[in-house]
């Protein structure tokens, strides 16, 4: 297992919290007490694997975002997407759910409309900075289906280009920065060298067990390699594993859903939110209120 000493081409490994939202967990991993961010990666939530029973399933209500983009991908499940722009959207496995806060957009992620059955739910939601010029960009949604996303095959290696180029294939995954997000899987024994080309990379182990420079690490961990360094890792048990990386942009606040270079930026927000400035999102009469200080 894991400890939290850097080794060679790793400098720092999270463990990641672990959070109960009511029957269902949540692993947050970015960000962590000693890195706020890998490239533009500020956040990153591990959801699941859960259960649901017929009847129940996610219900995050109506809640506002500034000065990020999120991204949602699945590995089982589905959620339904609504936002402030009007777009209705059910994501599931291999999609890709891009959304663009900029200067402000407002979602709700719920199951699907059908909870007639038993259903799981499995994934990761991950927010991107934007770069400081384009944090105030008009807000975006685009949906990417899973027969968009390049998937490559390789020595006991499959690999789902989610945002960024690998192994001579490009996302067409349109973000603002340069950066990576891959999903992995390897088979017990093989090796796989990360791509080249991204400042900073980092590795979270969703299943299975991997090994890199000389040490093993786990599911529910990342490991963020050394800048500048581009590691290998071999799979000790069939295994499967995200990518992140990028260009680093700088400092960011973060608070409750908004992200800024600019703390006043989100005091504005906060404001904006309590009185209700931001736009509604068609069909929803629910919301989250600001949480206290
Ligand atoms: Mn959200």
């Amino acid at each position: 297992m894991s400890d939290n000493v850097a080794r060679g081409a790793i400098d720092l490994v999270i463990e990641p919290a672990e959070k109960d939202l009511g029957g269902f967990s949540v692993r947050r991993v970015l960000p962590s007490g000693r890195r706020r961010m890998v490239g533009p990666f500020i956040f990153f939530d591990h959801m699941g694997p859960a259960r649901f029973a017929a009847g129940q399933g996610i219900d995050v209500r109506p809640h506002p975002h500034i000065g990020l983009a999120t991204i949602t991908y699945l590995f089982e499940g589905e959620i339904m997407h609504r936002d402030s722009l009007g777009f209705v959207q059910p994501i599931q496995p291999g999609a890709v759910n891009l959304m663009t806060a900029g200067r402000g957009i407002v979602h709700s992620e719920r199951a699907g409309d059908d909870r007639q059955t038993e259903s799981r739910l499995h994934g990761i939601q991950s927010w991107m900075a934007l770069p400081e010029s384009i944090q105030e960009t008009a807000p975006a949604f685009v949906h990417y289906p899973s027969g968009d996303l390049p998937r490559v095959t390789g020595a006991g290696s499959r690999t789902t280009i989610i945002i960024g180029r690998a192994l001579g294939e490009t996302s067409p995954v349109d973000v603002h920065a340069s950066m990576l997000y891959l999903d992995v899987n390897l088979a017990a024994t093989h090796s796989y060298p990360l791509p080249a080309g991204y400042d900073e990379l980092a590795v979270y182990v969703v299943d299975g067990e991997l090994e890199i420079d000389g040490a093993r690490y786990g599911a529910g961990v990342m490991a963020v390699a050394q800048d500048g360094v581009v590691p290998t890792v071999t799979a000790v048990s069939d295994a499967h594993f995200m990518v992140i990386g990028g260009e680093p942009l700088g400092a960011r606040h973060i608070w409750w859903n908004f992200v800024s270079s600019s703390r006043e930026r989100i005091e504005q927000a906060k404001q904006d939110w309590s009185v209700g400035r931001f736009d509604e999102v068609p069909g929803e009469t629910e919301f989250i209120p600001l949480p206290e200080d």
